[in-house]
């Protein structure tokens, strides 16, 4: 077992997004390809975004991926409590440390007063005010105000908040995995809050902690967070730690024009954004996931594996064993990924052909229970094996495929009325007596009736086919006509096709008339 630890930190601040499934995934990649361990921590220091459901839909949607971390809330672990809400306690010896050493400082500046400050500053036309080395000596903290003030001002213990002390004058570097060297002058950092008045760490200082005390080794998360990474670098060197290694990976983008893909555009675009189905309290509102949509989590995994990353090759199709081996941090790609739901549909429609029919069946006959349809698991398994490559999603089975469990209302009459002559009603009428007479009702046997009565009859396949098509199916798109009905059944055939005709006919008497 090597020491490699990275994690997947969330914020369970509402659903998990494709986004954090390909952070998620990427961790769990680095973690099995290096034999380290994939750890799940929630970071749950904002209590004022936090949503109670998020962190039990995070852990389920990693279990449908299949790539579940191996310590977290709930799975165990050396290194917990993995939830930052339990682990209060741990942070106040940090803080203490790095005021002690002369890093960080106490504020008393109330919000209203921040407010203000920054209102003031806009009236003169300074944007964005920073809180750092040269305006903090003009707030109310422990480095502008008088020690025995300032002590009063802690034992009160208003709202008293702590601040980061980024030195001047220092260029902090570090590498990134994804972008090369990285570097931030410290000058244009500001002061960072890194515990909250009501005594909660902020994500910055939470962060850094954590990951030395779960002895993260590779930090591999959302571009974002880039901008903080001095800050975090710089913390480490206060604290005398040494900084994971760190990969910022790219944006993914929405399918056309420009800027990050956002829950809308899934509604846009029409395409789930989410791995399952979630209730927004706020919206009032169920958004679909890409479960529910029919999509499969292997086609997904391996979708979004490639939103960032190449294998270096032409290689697309990917299962997550094969892309654990193939996973090398290094091919992360630095430009945004544009979601192509053209090609997600593209991987889920190959990943719904190479699956086994019996499979297929597991996951269509709940549905078509759901639907009223009741069939045999034998007919489901066929019905799999006839109609999988016309689906790109799970319920394309039922829309493209539905006439396999009844017959259409809407049958296609123009095309029936393009099609049927009324001199050949003697044809029809013979062939559903041939067939009729059928002992074996095959789609090999149903071949060779139907083929060798065009022949004897010197009639064409365009007047005859598409009618035993439309009469039986209801439209002209569907798998082969034979093995369709061979499935159908013989009673189901020849019920239909009597009715059709007798339809055809009504409809050509009706259009001559
Ligand atoms: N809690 C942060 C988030 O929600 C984690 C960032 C990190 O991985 O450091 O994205």
């Amino acid at each position: 077992m090597s020491n490699v630890r990275v994690r997947f930190a969330p914020s369970p601040t509402g659903p998990l997004h494709i986004g954090g499934v390909r952070t998620a995934l990427y961790n769990y990649l680095f973690a099995k390809k290096n034999g380290g361990k994939f750890i799940l921590r929630i970071e749950d220091t904002d209590q004022k975004r936090y949503v109670a459901e998020a962190e039990e839909y995070i852990i389920k949607s990693l279990e449908w991926f299949g790539f579940s971390p191996e310590e977290g809330p709930g799975l165990g672990g050396d290194f917990g409590p993995y939830r930052q809400s339990e682990r209060k306690d741990i942070y106040g010896q940090y803080v203490t440390e790095l005021i002690e050493k002369g890093h960080a400082y106490y504020c008393f500046d109330t919000s209203e007063e921040l407010t203000n400050w920054r209102l003031e500053n806009e009236a003169q036309k300074i944007y964005g005010v920073k809180y750092n080395h040269a305006t903090r000596m003009n707030m109310r903290n422990s480095i502008s105000l008088s020690k025995e003030e300032s002590e009063k001002l802690i034992k009160e213990g208003n709202n008293v908040t702590v601040r980061l002390k980024i030195p001047t004058g220092r260029t902090i570097d570090f590498t990134d995995v994804v972008r090369g060297d990285v570097s931030f002058n410290s000058d244009e950092l500001d002061d960072k809050i890194i515990l909250k008045g009501d005594g909660m760490p902020t994500y910055h200082l939470a962060n850094i902690v954590d990951d030395h005390l779960m002895e993260i080794t590779h930090v591999i998360r959302g571009e974002e967070w880039l901008p903080s990474t001095g800050h975090h670098v710089l913390m480490y060197e206060m604290f005398g730690w040494t900084a994971p290694s760190f990969s910022h990976l790219p944006l993914i983008l929405k399918p056309v024009g420009s800027g990050k893909l956002s829950k809308r555009d899934g509604a846009k675009f029409g395409f789930p954004v989410f791995p399952l189905e979630w209730f927004d309290k706020e919206e009032d509102k169920t958004y679909q996931g890409f479960k529910e949509d029919g999509y499969l989590p292997e086609a997904v995994t391996n979708f979004i594996s490639l939103l960032g990353w190449n294998p270096g090759t032409d290689e697309e199709m990917f299962t997550l064993e094969e892309l654990v081996a193939a996973f090398d941090p290094t091919r992360i790609v630095k430009s945004g990924a544009k979601f192509d739901v053209d090609k997600a549909r593209w991987f889920n429609q190959q990943y719904i052909i190479a699956k086994p029919n019996t499979e297929l069946a597991d996951l269509l006959m709940p549905m078509a229970k759901e639907k009223g349809y009741d069939v045999s698991e034998d007919f489901m398994i066929k019905f799999a094996d006839l109609m999988k490559e016309r689906a790109e999603v799970i319920p394309d089975f039922f829309t493209a495929g539905g006439f396999f469990f009844e017959m259409p209302v809407d049958i296609d009459e123009k095309m029936a009325k393009k099609k049927y002559k009324l001199e050949n009603r003697p044809h029809f009428d013979a062939l559903i007596a041939s067939m009729e007479g059928m002992q074996q009702f095959t789609s090999s046997a149903l071949e060779s009736v139907v083929k060798s009565y065009i022949a004897d009859n010197e009639l064409s396949f365009g007047a005859i086919m598409p009618i035993l098509r439309i009469g039986a199916c209801g439209t002209m798109k569907g798998p082969d006509l034979f093995e369709t009905m061979e499935l159908l059944g013989q009673d189901e055939v020849l019920s239909r096709m009597k009715a059709s005709i007798e339809k055809f006919t009504a409809l050509k008497n009706a259009q001559n008339g």
